[in-house]
This record gives structure tokens, sequence and C-alpha cells, in this order.
């Protein structure tokens, strides 16, 4: 069993900031995440992308800022239990949560702060049969590293932000033949992504098929993907490639977190922003863009804020009788824990 002050579920920039916030008052924490690597959406959906409203970074790449922050919380010295998915937590009668992984693994301690942002990521995937025996050997949902794809023909479909973002980042490269197929002719991107879009398709530097959805797929014999599409109104054409990417987004899952006996509006864990993000279960916090509250905002420096204010109650919360004085670091430094 893995003993600590705070258990912290979900280690994305939130969950990973916590530890520093904890740490600065000698609270040790324990990760918990159901990917194999910490950074949450940073690194799991766009590490390659610059973020532009880090306070104190005018642009950093998302694994960049990731990097950052596993950097500033050593000294902190937390566990990782990672690739396993928080399942089921109990409260023992001395007040301890015991949560447990779908692994088993078992983690103890007073307080637990749910840091889960989307919950268990889960593509929206296209009703195309057989799709499974493709996923990872040429179908991605998820783009983390596009030098892979180099010189690649690539296909790709939606009509979000995320495919848009994706044909365009590819076509700007003109490394890749480009193909980008949505359903409608109307898109939910930002216009002039749209627009772009139209502009490079009418220059011939990438190809846009709208009214359009791959119905199969399959290999030919020179081991190409072969996506049979359904254009509205024409007969069904065949597409060659070498990678499919069907970027419909992620369906927001709590997963096993909403089983917990927690309030939950609108797929998200509802918290007391004007005190402490505390949750309707003493002891259970939820920060990051796993919580909601009237205004609400999902970025990561809300994140962080929450991070600061929630750990000064679960200072409160496990030592009731101490007390606690807001110090600068400028002023104590970091001095983290022994190994
Ligand atoms: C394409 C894109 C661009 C963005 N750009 C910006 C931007 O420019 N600026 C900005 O501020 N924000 C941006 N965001 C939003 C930002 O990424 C999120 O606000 C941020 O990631 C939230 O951090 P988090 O730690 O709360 O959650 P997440 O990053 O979602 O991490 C949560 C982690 O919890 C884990 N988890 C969930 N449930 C469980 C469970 N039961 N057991 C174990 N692990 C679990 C997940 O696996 C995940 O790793 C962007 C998001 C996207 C998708």
């Amino acid at each position: 069993m893995i003993q600590t002050d705070i258990i912290i579920i979900g280690a994305g920039p939130v969950g990973l900031f916590t530890v520093f916030e904890a740490g600065l008052l000698k609270l040790k924490c324990h990760l918990i995440d159901a990917l194999p690597q910490p950074g949450g959406q940073c690194a799991e959906i766009y590490p390659k992308k610059p973020i532009y409203d880090i306070p104190g970074y005018p642009s950093i790449l998302a694994k960049d800022l990731v990097e950052k922050l596993l950097e500033q919380i050593k000294p902190f010295s937390p566990g990782y239990t990672l690739g396993e998915s928080a399942e089921t937590i109990k409260k023992d009668d001395k007040g301890f949560f015991h949560v447990t992984t779908n692994k088993g693994t078992i983690h103890k301690a007073p307080v637990v702060a749910i840091a889960g942002g989307l919950g268990v990521f889960t593509p929206r995937k296209p009703p195309v049969l057989n799709l499974s025996e493709f996923e990872d050997n040429g179908v991605n949902y998820i783009i983390k590293d596009p030098s892979v794809f180099e010189n690649k023909e690539i296909v790709i479909s939606g009509g979000g932000d995320s495919a848009l973002d994706w044909a365009l980042y590819f076509t700007e490269k003109r490394k890749h033949s480009v193909t980008l197929i949505h359903r409608s002719e109307s898109f939910r991107a930002h216009n002039d992504s749209v627009q772009k879009a139209i502009d490079y398709s009418q220059k011939g530097w990438m190809k846009l098929m709208l009214n359009a959805e791959v119905k199969e797929i399959n290999r030919d014999e020179n081991q190409k993907l072969n996506l049979n599409v359904n254009i509205k109104g024409n007969e069904n054409t065949n597409i060659k490639c070498d990678n499919w990417f069907p970027l419909f987004g992620l369906t927001p899952k709590l997963g096993p977190i909403a089983n917990w006996g927690l309030e939950i509006e609108k797929n998200a864990i509802k918290v007391n922003n004007a005190k402490d993000y505390s949750t309707n279960i003493d002891g259970i916090y939820a920060i990051g863009d796993v919580n909601t509250y009237e205004g609400k905002l999902k970025l990561i420096l809300c994140g962080f804020h929450e991070a600061a204010i929630m750990v000064q109650s679960a200072f409160k919360h496990i030592y009731p009788n101490k007390n606690n004085v807001l110090k600068y670091t400028t002023v104590t430094g970091i001095t983290g824990f022994d190994k």
C-alpha cells in the first residue's frame, strides 16, 4: 500500500503543479494517471503546439511546459502510479481515503485531489467496420509527433479545430500530400482556419472533400491504406494513403470518478470556488478542467491558481491544530523532501 498526504488523481499540468504548492507546505503527494506518461492533455493531445498564455512564457510548447513542471516538482519527490486508472475510493473509520486502481494498486491518504481533466481520454471514432485492426497501425486519433509522418500521404477526417489545425499544419510543411474529408459543408473550426483550408485547396496544395465520409478501410497490396469514401449524391470513391487521422474530438468521460458520490454537473465535479475547491465529500477536492463553478475557465493558469488555494485547505484538513502562515518562496526558497 502506498501512503502519502495527498493522493492526486491526474498528472496533467494542474496535478503536477499541485505537488509544488503542496511541497511548499511540506505535504507529500502521490500522482495517479491512466496514461503512461505525465502531462495530461499537453502531453497526449498537443505536445508540439505552442501555448501563449502561461504567465512568464510568451510562448512555450506544451511538452516543454510539462518538462518544466516536472523539473519544478522534482525537489518534492512525488510518487507516481502511471498507466493505471483510479477506480474506487473508500474512507476508513480514521478518515483516510483508500484509492484503488484498475490494476489493484492501493493508495492511502487523508486528502484526495482530483485533477482528472477531461477524464479518461476517449476519442470519438467513426462508424467504420474493422477500424480497430488499423488503430496505431495507419489510423491514429491523436497526433503526438507530426515528424513521424513526414513525406507521407495523409488523410484527415473532421470539421473541428483539431482536424483543420492539423490539415493546415501538414499542408504548410509542404512535405505531405494532404486530403481533408468532412461530412458536411459547414465547419465547427475557427473561420480563419476554414478560409485557409479553402484557399489552400484552390491553390492545389491540399484536397478538400466536403459532404464526404469514409465508409470502409482496407489495405492494398502495397500496404497502403485504401479508404472507401462516400460523397453525397455521387458514387463511392477510393483514396489511398499512408495514414488516416479521424479527428472527431475526445468524448469527455469522467470514468470511474463519476460513481464516487460526488456532485456532478455537466460531466464535471461541482466545487466550492468561494472557499477552497472542496467537493461535497469532506477531504476530496477537485481542481483544473475536471471541476465546475460559475465563471469557470478551463485554462491551465486557472488550474494553477486553484491548486494553490486548495493545498492551503488540505493542510488545515490534515493538521487542524497547526497554524499555517503564507510565506513567499523568495523568503523560504525551495526545501524539498529527502528521497
Ligand atoms: C488542442 C488544445 C489546445 C489547448 N490550448 C490551451 C492553451 O493555449 N492555454 C491553456 O491554458 N489551455 C489550453 N488547453 C486546455 C488545457 O490543456 C487544459 O486546461 C489543461 O490540460 C487542464 O489540465 P488538467 O491537469 O486539469 O487536466 P488534463 O490535462 O486533462 O489531465 C488530466 C489527467 O487525468 C487523468 N485521469 C483522468 N481520470 C483518471 C482516473 N480515473 N485515473 C487516473 N487518471 C485519470 C488523465 O489521464 C489525464 O492525464 C488546450 C487544450 C487542447 C485540447
